[in-house]
């Protein structure tokens, strides 16, 4: 049979759906898909249509009973072959990322090496995932509870983190015997089409995975409105969780939302200044700020806040940004596109009339094309201020003075986010307080916010149903069956 992966129209490689084991021509439009540091046409990508997306969902049902009764270990070892192929493929891989989305190259590789660390962690649960014998109250009776998949799991990704979300859907969908379609964002398609170059290589069993590209009202709607879909995977906005959960409300099918966050930085006065500004620095300028779980706001005790406010603006003003592909030692490159850049300006302006002082940056970088904003520090911030409330995804930081910890906490918890927060004091007492009371799904003590890929990353309120990694992640991807055996 042959295998349709990529033809080239004027030197712009065109990407194909991936079906059935197959990239399968496409015959309807595409999508152009752009460099956000400079413009430049990098490729072209199908817009499928239902009946592509249908396809794919036929193909990974038809493929996920004989997937599931294959021994796990079996599973994971397609999974190690394609964590060996992202590794040394990760320069490339790298490349393709940082085009795309505008992250620097060294972030690009990280999320790469993570990538393939993901998917040989989430092979190694295939001895240990576990059912349990319960104790009956009637006498000869076993009482057992297995653990068995859920079927087709449809992954719709955001443009963030593109690469590493495909694993964080597809390793533990598989490696608990599903099959799964995916869907990347429009902005990055090219990284999953790269991803499943490779797959394709390590011979997996027609159908297990699938990838089918284009937009959220066209594919999107197509995938979480399918009765055949047994599980929504989704990372994104509220907004779209909120259109997902209406799409899959009539099939009730299961759902896994991760839908961002408001991160609170709370620093009190015996903290290690340095280390908080170094730290909520890195956690805002990584991924030029567009990172569900990085500092968000920042609450500052007002013993030591002018200090605080002068330290982390000298940071923030000498961070090194700019086209990550023409210099290698940046630390932030562009946002995504230039509705992200119209968000960010609207919002510091809103703040600005509100009240709030530009300690440093403040608007948009003149360093020619691309979508880039200054990394900016505002103080004289207040809670009800939208810049204090609303997700911002950029490279901004607004201060508010607190007289104490729990005022800090209360602003914190009034949030309609709840996905995670930190904290900075050399008071362990302090620290576990903070942590007693914060309504939040975690929280980071004196570091920046990166989470394990053994934890477990979920969030409260609007920040999502359900989570991702670790143990829990893993049996989000299974359903139950009780078994009641008299003797
Ligand atoms: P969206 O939530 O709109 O997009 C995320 C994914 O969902 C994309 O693949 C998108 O498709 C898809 N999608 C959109 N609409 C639907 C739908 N009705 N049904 C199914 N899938 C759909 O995020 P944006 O890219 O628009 O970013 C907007 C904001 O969301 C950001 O500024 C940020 O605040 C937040 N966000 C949070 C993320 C997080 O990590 N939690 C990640 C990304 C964004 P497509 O875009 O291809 O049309």
């Amino acid at each position: 049979m042959i295998k349709l992966r990529e033809s080239r129209m004027s030197e712009i490689p065109v990407y194909q759906n991936y079906i059935n084991g197959e990239f399968q021509p496409h015959s309807a439009s595409y999508i152009e898909v752009t460099n956000p540091a400079n413009g430049e046409l990098l490729s072209r990508v199908p817009n499928a249509d239902t009946s592509e997306v249908e396809a794919a969902i036929t193909a990974a049902k038809k493929a996920q009973k004989a997937w599931a009764a294959k021994p796990a270990i079996e599973r994971a070892q397609y999974l190690h072959k394609i964590a060996d192929k992202l590794r040394q493929n990760a320069e490339h891989l790298a490349a393709v990322i940082t085009k795309e989305q505008g992250k620097v190259l060294s972030l690009a590789t990280v999320e790469v090496n993570f990538t393939a660390d993901y998917l040989d962690y989430m092979a190694g649960w295939a001895r240990r995932i576990e059912g349990e014998i319960i104790t009956s109250d009637r006498p000869g009776e076993n009482i057992f509870m297995f653990r068995k998949p859920l079927g087709v799991v449809a992954g719709i990704l955001p443009w963030n983190f593109p690469f590493f979300l495909i694993a964080r859907k597809m390793a533990p969908a598989l490696i608990t015997g599903n099959t799964i379609v995916i869907k990347p964002s429009e902005e990055t398609p090219n990284n999953c089409f790269e991803f499943t170059r490779l797959l394709d290589e390590v011979d997996l069993p027609a159908g297990v995975f699938n990838v089918v590209c284009g937009t959220g009202y066209g594919v999107g709607q197509a995938l979480t409105s399918n009765s055949q879909i047994d599980m929504i995977s989704f990372t994104g906005s509220v907004a779209t969780g909120s259109a997902i959960m209406a799409a899959a409300a009539p099939n009730v099918t299961k759902l896994n939302l991760e839908l961002g966050g408001k991160a609170p930085a709370i620093v009190l006065e015996d903290a290690d200044l340095d280390l908080a500004v170094n730290a909520i620095k890195a956690s805002r300028v990584i991924n030029t700020g567009q990172v569900c779980n990085c500092a968000e706001r920042i609450y500052v005790h007002t013993a030591v806040a002018d200090k605080f406010i002068e330290k982390l603006s000298s940071a923030m003003a000498a961070t090194r940004y700019g086209d990550p592909m023409k210099q290698s030692d940046l630390e932030m490159g562009p946002l995504i596109n230039q509705a992200s850049l119209d968000k960010v300006i609207s919002m510091v302006s809103k703040a600005k009339s509100e009240g709030a002082q530009v300690i440093t940056g403040g608007k948009v970088a003149d360093i020619g094309p691309g979508f880039h904003y200054e990394p900016t520090v505002l103080a004289g911030c207040h809670s009800d201020m939208e810049i204090m409330q609303k997700e911002i995804f950029g490279p901004v930081l607004p201060v508010q003075v607190v007289a104490s910890l729990e005022e800090a906490v209360e602003l914190a918890n009034a949030s309609e986010y709840g996905l995670t927060s930190s904290v900075y004091t050399r008071d362990l007492r302090q620290a576990m307080r903070a942590i007693d009371l914060l309504d939040y799904g975690e929280t980071y003590i004196n570091r920046e916010n990166f989470e394990a890929m053994q934890g477990f990353h979920a969030g409260t309120r609007k920040s999502g149903i359900g989570g991702a990694d670790g143990k829990h992640g893993l049996y989000e991807y299974t359903r139950t069956h009780v078994a009641y055996v008299q003797n």
